[in-house]
């Protein structure tokens, strides 16, 4: 595949990309508060005294939000900072009512990481993370409730988020959404966020910048608070093209905040970008510093699950997956549980070993069962064929009950009804029929049937076989072993 570049007047152009994604962490109660996380709620039903920043409150760490923040470090195998420390990040909006967010600047809880993109062509590579830190998200200012004044909901208020911040290191709108593919896979597979960009869960500022191959990297715009993957993919694009416009006619980038708006199709200033030093940044007298010790990282790293890099690895090593399904598999925790549930129901069913089914498995999962699945917009926890049930229709297949063929019409009646395949094979009358004498007579009819054919055939038309083949199907109902019909229609025919 070739470089991602934009072309200008003046040549071809390379983007560059960092991205700082913010993750809600998974917790049922805030950073520094006991009130609710859960969405949904009415507004300010989930808000303490803490959260609304009632004068001498004082914040209190939560530690599975530690917890939470240092496992999704080891899972993107990076450094783990057993001292860190909460600063206080001073700015005035009306929904935060502190007045400052509680954050982390100087020394984050984690440290150097690495995210693996999965690319075309089982391509990959390798993104470096540049920290995580813990933060507060804010409140939300709601302009749709009354004429003339603006409300605020502060549920949010207080939450717990993991800013990641990745280093300039992605080249293309493809790349960055791989990385932002990855890394909620990843998330998701931990349990450390849902991911789930729609509610807001998981967003990301999106920094982009652009030079000619070679140059050192130019001055960056700040897109915030993208909400989708193909946004932050159509943001990337329209962004880099507008700073190539503005260089080629001989102006400079100003480093700004910009906004997205996908309906124009165009991203616009925000504000000027602030410096560190305009935050006031200074440890929270509040808050002790942040120190845990060997054990309490150990207790993280144990409680992790296999990682969608191992489990790739093993599917393709252990099944013999190729790297598309395998990849397709491991990209939600549930779809692969459900694979090694299927794989392991239908080497039972066939008396095989598991890696000589699996491919099998694992195309008709990936091709029926999703397939069926996309189309009805269904998740796969949402199957109406478990499984078993799954097994159990390829093991049909597998003994020559059924022909593949058939298999596609009862998964359907399967997906539809939520029956078992053997029942519905049974109930339509569907097995396949393998007995020589019934197939020998229903060719004979059928060739007594056409006579022209015949004659064609017999005077070199060689490719009529697969008009006869067809015949022979229809008159059985698709139930003949096609393999068989082959053998035995060929020496009639050749009389
Ligand atoms: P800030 O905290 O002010 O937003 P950082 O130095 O933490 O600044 O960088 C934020 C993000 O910007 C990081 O993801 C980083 O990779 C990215 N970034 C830095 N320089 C560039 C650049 N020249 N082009 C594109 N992205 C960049
Ligand atoms: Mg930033």
């Amino acid at each position: 595949m070739s470089d991602y570049r934009i072309q200008g007047a003046t040549g071809d152009w390379e983007v560059v990309i960092g991205l700082e994604v913010h993750a809600q962490v998974i917790s049922n109660a805030k950073l520094f508060s006991g009130a609710s996380t859960e969405f949904g709620a009415e507004p300010n039903a989930q808000v303490s005294l803490v959260d609304a920043a009632m004068p001498g409150m004082l914040p209190t760490i939560n530690g599975e939000c530690v917890r939470q923040a240092v496992r999704t470090g080891l899972a993107l195998g990076a450094q783990i900072n057993k001292y860190s420390v909460f600063d206080r990040k001073n700015y005035f909006y009306a929904d935060l009512p502190q007045g400052y967010q509680i954050s982390q600047f100087k020394h984050p809880i984690v440290g150097p990481g690495i995210v693996t993109l999965d690319l075309d062509g089982g391509r990959t590579k390798k993104v470096g993370v540049e920290r995580i830190h813990l933060e507060q998200d804010a409140g939300k200012s709601m302009h749709d409730q009354h004429p003339q004044f603006t409300y605020v909901d502060l549920n949010r208020s207080g939450v717990a988020l993991m800013e990641i911040v990745s280093d300039p290191d992605m080249r293309s709108p493809e790349e960055a959404g791989a990385y932002l593919t990855k890394l909620r896979t990843i998330l998701r597979y931990i349990g450390s966020c849902d991911g789930n960009m729609e509610q807001g869960s998981m967003r990301a500022d999106v920094n982009v910048s652009v030079r000619k191959v070679g140059d050192p990297l130019g001055t960056r715009c700040e897109i915030k608070n993208v909400n989708s993957i193909r946004f932050v993919r159509q943001a990337i694009e329209i962004e880099a093209s507008r700073q190539v416009d503005i260089i080629e006619a001989g102006g400079t980038i100003d480093q700004e905040t910009r906004l997205f708006d996908p309906v124009k199709g165009e991203t616009r200033s925000m504000r000027s970008k602030e410096e560190a030093h305009d935050y006031r940044y200074f440890p929270d007298p509040d808050l002790l510093p942040l120190e845990f010790d060997d054990a309490f990282i150990d207790a993280a790293r144990e409680s992790l699950p296999e990682l969608p890099d191992d489990k790739k690895a093993r599917f393709i090593n252990e099944y013999g997956l190729n790297d598309y399904n395998a990849s397709v598999l491991v990209a939600e925790k549930d779809q692969s549980d459900y694979f090694v549930s299927l794989v392991s129901a239908l080497a039972t069913a066939t008396k095989k070993s598991e890696s000589d089914v699996a491919v099998k498995a694992s195309n008709w999962l990936t091709g029926d069962l999703f397939g069926a699945l996309n189309k009805a917009n269904k998740s796969i926890d949402e199957t109406p064929v478990s499984a078993e049930q799954g097994a159990e229709l390829l093991a049909l297949v597998e003994d020559g009950t059924i022909s593949g063929r058939i298999a596609k019409d009862v998964f359907e009646i399967m997906f539809d009804t939520g029956k078992g395949a053997a029942s519905i094979v049974e109930e339509k009358g569907l097995k396949q029929v393998s007995d020589t004498g019934e197939i020998e007579k229903i060719i004979d009819e059928v060739i007594a049937a056409n006579p022209n054919q015949l004659e064609q055939y017999r005077g070199g038309k060689d490719k009529l076989i697969g008009f006869f083949v067809g015949q022979v199907m229809k008159a059985t109902g698709g139930k003949a072993n096609p393999g068989m019909v082959n053998q035995l229609l060929k020496p009639k025919l050749d009389g």
